[in-house]
């Protein structure tokens, strides 16, 4: 069983990433997807609709059986969404927490998936979104990054996080925004924090087509170049036997390895 968690700054892309690797996968393995954004809408692309979260479904129902946590979407993945207040208003974490008991209690993990992939918020990575991180329930990390500053801050705070947990980097993806020499500066990031870029997925208008559909790429347009992408990605990250404990910088360094490329024209 392959056991994967994304992490990533929020807005960074990680979702879609998730669910349209999951729809890669689904051809040849049994996927579980465990959405631990208090968003809620990792799956949304899956299951064509969003379905309700573990933290909610536990408000109105203390007993919820597999039915009521689990659902199918495209190609038979089975989705779960934690759910839990937006970060600053209350324990964002919580619902990963509650989310991960729950599924334990109710032997999601017992059905014995191909993978399991979590797509975990984390600009910093605290006590609840730690939990997938967690040896019993990850094996492998990978940080989804553009070449913006706030989301390679976001990418070096999580490296710390990792590293504390001694957790293994699998690699970084590069989610492009399309900036000056971004995937130089992904790489050159990686590479400083004893990782490498296993991805590199453009932008593309077909992300937004798809998901005004509530649709992945990969189902919306199985022939386009953007979904041959995400099964590229998808078969990297499955064969990946390449892990390291993150090195990440201290503030100091970032902001010195941050101003390299916006100052130098050579890089
Ligand atoms: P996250 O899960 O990290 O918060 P999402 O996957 O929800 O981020 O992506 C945020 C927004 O960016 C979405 O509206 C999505 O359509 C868009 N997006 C993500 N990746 C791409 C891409 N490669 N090309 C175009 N738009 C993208
Ligand atoms: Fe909750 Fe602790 Fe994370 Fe804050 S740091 S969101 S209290 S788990
Ligand atoms: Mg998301």
């Amino acid at each position: 069983m392959k056991r994967i968690a994304i992490y990533g700054k929020g807005g960074i892309g990680k979702s879609t990433i998730v669910s349209n690797m999951a729809a890669a996968y689904s051809s040849s393995y049994r996927v579980l997807v465990i959405g631990c954004d208090p968003k809620a809408d990792t799956t949304r692309t899956l299951y064509g609709q969003r379905i309700p979260a573990v933290l909610d479904i536990m408000k109105e129902n203390r007993k919820p059986d597999v039915s009521d946590v689990v659902h199918e979407g495209f190609g038979g993945v089975r989705c779960v969404e934690s759910g839990g207040p937006e970060p600053g208003v209350g324990c964002a974490g919580r619902g990963v927490i509650v989310a991960m008991n729950l599924l334990e209690r109710l032997g999601v993990f017992d059905d014995d998936p191909d993978i399991i992939i979590y797509d975990v918020l984390g600009d910093v990575v605290c006590g609840g979104f730690a939990v997938p991180l967690r040896e019993e329930f990850a094996d492998e990390v990978y940080i989804v990054t553009s070449g913006e500053y706030m989301s390679l801050y976001a990418a070096n705070n999580i490296a710390r996080g990792v590293r504390k947990l001694k957790g293994r980097l699998g690699g970084v993806i590069c989610n492009c925004r399309g900036i000056r020499d971004e995937v130089k500066i992904v790489e050159a990031f990686a590479s400083r924090i004893g990782s490498r870029v296993i991805g590199v997925v453009p932008r593309s208008p077909l992300v937004q087509e798809s998901e005004l559909e509530a649709k992945t790429v990969v189902e919306k347009f199985p022939d386009s170049d953007q979904a041959a992408i995400y099964r590229e990605l998808a078969d990297e990250i499955y064969g990946n036997t390449d892990f390291t404990v993150p090195e990440p910088m201290d503030q100091d360094e970032f902001e010195e390895f941050f101003r390299r490329f916006i100052y130098s024209k050579d890089n």
